[in-house]
């Protein structure tokens, strides 16, 4: 310490020292919480900050509001004071549904008449809200979000957070940033171990220690607390302006703000949606608690056309991904081999009642996250159902492991090879997925084929999850054969698989399909062979189906129903998808880049291709498109309503009436809200008529539906 020793014996050697050490200080804060690339250790950091402390103890004319030394926490307070937020601390509208998300961006496209919105999706931070305000780049306030409009001055708690910059290098008069003070998973349980050790009560959760830390009175004690936080919104803003919030998001972290690790600029919901769920996938990435995504507009000149209600604002959405969650015990794991020949590891539970269903399967995502949660068969696990998502395991009750319970081993559990066919796994590092290699792979073919028939794609009628096993595996059939030398007796044979890729399908005979029936032995022969021929004439009459079920069902990643329609309906042909290139697609509403690259891809597999060659020569239809909404009679009840299906209808499928309703030119939705115009009720119909009732939203019975669709013509 000999070099400031000597430089700060001096007042004015003293002053420049002081001034050294704050901005060094800073910038390694910096480099350690907003950047994660610390240059010097704890230990040298410490060394420097006792420096400065001594510095300023010996030079008390030194101290200042924004040295770094405050962070250790001033004098205990009396209380907090009551500061006036410039800008309200609005609270953000939420949804669990998919379908509510599509519903806001309608909303959003209606209000600003754009066909396509940009949006940005970034983590919804389960911490404590924050304001702080920097006036010539210093922090002069923060404070609590309160009731939004009033809160809390904290300022001498947050001061203690190291993360937050004490001097940011802007001299805009005004900055206030906005986002959320949390503890950071490891600090919480380090945290947790102290307050054991000292036989204090622990916290509950890095939330309520959060928010028990920030009403300290006392600042050393926030001090002694490892808070953090990260930034995401500005307040009152003057002599500084951001155009969108992706740009404000650089800014801030180029400020040294720490902003969100993963957030993405996405085009159209359907982006949004991919992005929410990466982001769901990717949770263990972020230090801190999360309880969903936000999507919001991402320009703020639309931001001032859309405007709040007295609530929230309107140009933005929290996405909850949770929660109802039970316990049980996990008794195996097994893998399940899709479509694209993902090993799916899947959960076999003791069977459980969650969220009004016995639950015996849930999903583990993948390797890595079986990894991350360290979940071992044997263990007591929390499962969780969110919205419309599937079960999933999301942690362990480590203190009731079973002894002997060994790590998850992907490989070393399928015992290197693909459970089903047997053949090569690998790892494929994007996806974070094992995958059977072989294409020929009879799990693989079932998977396609199940759902190229489905409802939702081909909908070709007769296809049970039997006849499907056995068109794309071996089949052993007996039969009783009779030469008349020996007598009758049972001669067993194998036949090979009948369907490899989906335009087999197309050349499929009745005797073909008979032969590997599943019930074959049970009935007699005449009437096997009428069900093949029926199922044979299915197949046939699927070759006139629209373009977009041949679109759905081919299963291009990333494109479900919604977007398949949207392809159709845009570009009007089979041949015109598979030239369109990146650009072209994306221009379409809803298609995001993502969703254009992963187009792309699909079409440019040489077996993709093949398989739609044989499509094409089959006698396929690629070209089907009905204008539904441009032939609807605009008189008709139904042109132009947004109409909920509930309930069971006798004489239609869920899927029929609501192709009869887009036929009127009705938008078919799946909730219940404000923007609901009708509501077609079947038997049974239970919550979402009751919903209706409350909303004053008028109601048919079937005979209504039936009657209104007659006469609205079709
Ligand atoms: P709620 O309290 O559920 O109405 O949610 C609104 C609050 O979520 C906001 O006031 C913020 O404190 C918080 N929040 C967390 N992450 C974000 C984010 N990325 N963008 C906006 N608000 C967020
Ligand atoms: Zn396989």
């Amino acid at each position: 310490m000999i070099r400031g020793m000597t430089a700060s014996s001096s007042p004015a050697g003293a002053r420049e020292r002081a001034a050294q050490l704050r901005a060094e200080l800073e910038r390694h804060n910096r480099l350690y919480y907003a950047e994660a690339a610390p240059e010097i250790s704890d230990r040298e950091f410490d060394a420097l900050l006792r420096e400065l402390q001594e510095l300023e103890a010996a030079h008390p004319e030194l101290a200042a509001a924004d040295s770094p030394t405050r962070r250790v926490g001033g004098e205990p307070l009396e209380g907090f004071r009551t500061v006036k937020h410039a800008v309200p601390m609005l609270s953000l509208d939420n949804t669990y549904s998919l379908e509510e998300m599509r519903e806001f961006d309608a909303r959003v496209r209606k209000a600003l008449g754009e066909e396509t919105v940009e949006y940005v999706l970034e983590p919804k931070v389960d911490g404590v809200s924050v304001s702080l305000r920097y006036e010539r780049g210093v922090l002069a306030l923060a404070a609590t979000r309160g009731n939004g409009k009033e809160g809390d001055d904290i300022t001498a708690n947050v001061r203690t957070i190291r993360a937050v910059p004490l001097r940011i290098s802007s001299d805009a008069p005004v900055l206030e940033v906005r986002g959320e003070a949390y503890l950071g998973r490891a600090a919480f349980v380090w945290l947790n171990a102290e307050r054991e050790r000292a036989g204090e009560p622990l916290f509950a959760n890095p939330r309520n220690a959060t928010a028990g830390s920030l009403k300290q009175l006392d600042p050393k004690v926030v001090a002694a607390r490892p808070l953090s936080a990260v930034f995401y919104a500005t307040g009152e803003l003057n002599g500084v302006a951001f155009e969108t919030q992706a740009e404000m998001l650089r800014e801030l972290a180029r400020l040294g703000f720490p902003v969100a690790k993963l957030w993405w600029t996405c085009r159209g919901i359907e982006d949004v949606i991919v992005r929410a769920e990466e982001l769901q996938r990717r949770e263990g990435e972020l230090d801190y608690e999360m309880d969903g995504a936000v999507v919001k507009v991402n320009s703020f000149r639309r931001w001032r056309q859309l405007g709040t209600t007295a609530k929230a604002p309107r140009y933005a959405m929290a996405y909850k991904y949770s929660h109802e969650q039970a316990q049980t015990v996990l008794k195996g794991i097994t893998l399940q081999v899709g479509r694209t020949g993902v090993l799916t590891p899947v959960a076999e539970l003791e069977p459980v009642e969650l969220a009004g269903s016995t639950i015996s399967r849930a999903t583990l995502h993948n390797e890595d996250e079986i990894r991350r949660k360290d979940i071992r068969v044997g263990d007591t696990v929390v499962i969780e159902k969110a919205g419309e998502v599937i079960p999933a395991v999301v942690s362990v009750a480590a203190e009731r492991r079973p002894p002997g319970a060994v790590p998850f081993d992907l490989p070393a559990h399928a015992g290197g090879k693909c459970p089903v066919c047997g053949g090569d796994i690998s790892r494929d590092p994007e996806a974070a997925a094992w995958r059977c290699e072989n294409l020929d792979c009879p799990a693989q073919i079932r998977g396609r084929i199940e759902h190229f028939v489905s409802r939702k794609a081909m909908d070709i009628e007769g296809f049970g999850e039997a006849i499907i096993e056995a068109l794309a595996g071996e089949t052993r059939l007996r039969e009783t054969v009779d030469d008349g030398l020996f007598g009758a007796r049972t001669e067993e044979k194998i036949l090979p698989p009948a369907v490899r890729d989906v335009a087999d399908l197309y050349a499929l005979t009745p005797e073909a399909i008979e032969l590997r029936r599943p019930n074959r032995a049970a009935d007699a022969k005449k009437q096997s062979m009428k069900l093949a021929t029926k199922l044979c004439a299915a197949i046939e009459a699927s070759k006139g189906n629209e373009l977009w079920r041949l679109l759905h069902g081919l299963g291009i990643p990333n494109v479900g129903e919604g977007l398949a329609r949207k392809l159709a309906g845009e570009l009007g042909s089979l041949d015109a998808v598979m030239a369109a290139d990146e650009e072209t697609l994306a221009r379409i509403p809803d298609v995001g880049g993502i969703v254009a690259g992963s187009i792309r891809e699909f079409f440019r597999h040489e077996r993709n291709r093949a398989v739609i060659e044989k499509l094409r020569r089959a006698g396929v239809r690629f070209d089907r498109v009905e204008r539904a909404a441009e032939t609807a009679n605009p008189d008709g009840v139904f042109f132009g309503k947004r109409v909920v299906l509930t309930g069971t209808l006798a004489a239609f499928t869920r899927e029929a009436a609501q192709e009869e309703l887009r036929r009127r030119g009705a938008r078919v939705v799946g909730t219940v809200g404000k923007t609901t115009d009708l509501v077609v009720a079947g038997e049974a119909a239970g919550s979402k008529l009751e919903k209706a009732r409350a909303l004053g939203i008028p109601v048919m019975d079937e005979a209504e539906f039936r009657r209104n669709l007659d006469e609205s013509g079709s």
